[in-house]
């Protein structure tokens, strides 16, 4: 740390992001919550060299065109969406100009909340999840600061209903900041809420379920009102935060809607067939309505442990060293091959034999 960094900043902990390793070729890489499939066709088509001549223009900072193609997919206005450089710019806007009164998160989830708190100072109520590692929306009565709520949740996978997101939205002195990074692959939107409550703000990404983690897309629906507030923040900060090559290839991807569906029908059915196969192996796999699944072995074996045995294999997961997640590991659903992959490995690393394979 130089003598020259702000002293508010200095016992900001930065938010460690999963692994990218080097020699991703070798390995069967579960730990990022990535696409396994590539984008779609109509996206590699957009992106293409005359899009890349075009790169000596700036991009158009209102992304006027993307913001058409998803404000038509949400059924809003074009003037209630923008977008960010990943959702995570979006969040950290929010958390720097949406939390006058402080925030309120949960104990275990996104890891990011907690460090955009701490960057700009905002004050933070954890509120702890449930013995189940459910999330009580009662427990959020008495938080006056803005809400964020993972829906799903990460890492537990858990979902709430639409239901219980309108129950935190009654009081209207209070913001709630809905995070779907996850939502495409079974849970409930909170986006048509956005018509009867001005209290909410809904955030999404292209990460996930559209395949473009590379391209850094996020995007925020709410009010016209708190969406300009978002732009005062954009435009004071970066107005072109969204590149040309990405606001293409975001919009191609919102425009091929029979890709999107197929990918995410795959990765659902991919997660209840790890989910039975681990739980048949004497794992506890919470409920997940993600692209991943978190999943603790059985006794005897801890989270770190399983984790490390599959390292050794070639496999990558993610591992949590923190209170309440350390017998879990967090799996990221990949295609049908390299779930049999992890199933054999854990069946190895178990000592079980592998019929399956034999047979
Ligand atoms: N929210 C949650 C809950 C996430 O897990 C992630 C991915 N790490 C993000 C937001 C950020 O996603 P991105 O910045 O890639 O849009």
């Amino acid at each position: 740390m130089s003598r020259f960094f702000d002293n508010k900043l200095r016992t900001v902990e930065a938010y460690v992001p999963g692994e990218q390793p080097k020699n991703v070729g070798e390995l069967i890489k579960l730990n990022t919550n990535e696409s396994p499939f590539p984008p779609s066709p109509a996206v590699i088509r957009a992106v293409d060299s005359a899009a890349v001549r075009d790169l000596r223009l700036y991009p158009d900072p209102t992304c006027a065109s993307l913001a058409n193609a998803l404000s038509q997919q949400f059924g809003v206005e074009p003037s209630q969406v923008t977008f960010g450089n990943g959702s995570d710019e979006l969040l950290a806007f929010c958390f720097h100009a949406l939390c006058g009164n402080g925030a309120a998160f949960a104990d275990i989830t996104y890891g990011f909340y907690k460090v955009f708190a701490k960057m700009f100072s905002v004050a933070a109520e954890i509120v702890p999840l449930r013995e189940d590692y459910t999330l009580a929306v009662e427990d959020y009565a008495r938080c006056a600061g803005t809400v964020f709520i993972a829906n799903p949740n990460a890492p537990t996978g858990i979902a709430l209903k639409r239901g219980q997101i309108e129950e935190l939205l009654q009081n209207k002195e209070r913001l709630v900041i809905v995070d779907e990074a996850y939502v495409d692959f079974g849970a409930d939107s909170a986006v048509p809420l956005l018509s009867k409550y001005d209290n909410l703000l809904v955030i999404g990404t292209f990460s996930k379920s559209r395949q473009l983690a590379g391209a850094r897309l996020g995007y925020a629906v709410g009010s016209e009102e708190l969406i300009a507030d978002l732009n005062t923040l954009r435009f004071s900060f970066n107005p072109y935060n969204i590149n040309r090559l990405t606001l293409l290839a975001g919009e191609a991807a919102v425009q091929d809607a029979p890709y999107f569906d197929y990918c995410r029908k795959l990765i659902i059915e991919n997660r209840q067939y790890v989910s039975e196969k681990l739980r048949g192996l004497g794992f506890r796999v919470l409920p997940s309505m993600t692209n991943f699944v978190f999943a603790g072995p059985q006794e005897g074996l801890s989270g770190k442990e399983y984790y490390e045995a599959l390292r050794s294999r070639n496999i990558l997961v993610r591992y949590f060293d923190q209170d309440r997640l350390r017998e879990f590991v967090r799996i990221t659903i990949g295609t049908t091959d390299q779930m049999d992959a992890l199933i054999s490995a854990t069946k190895d690393i178990l000592g079980v034999e592998d019929y399956d394979c034999d047979y």
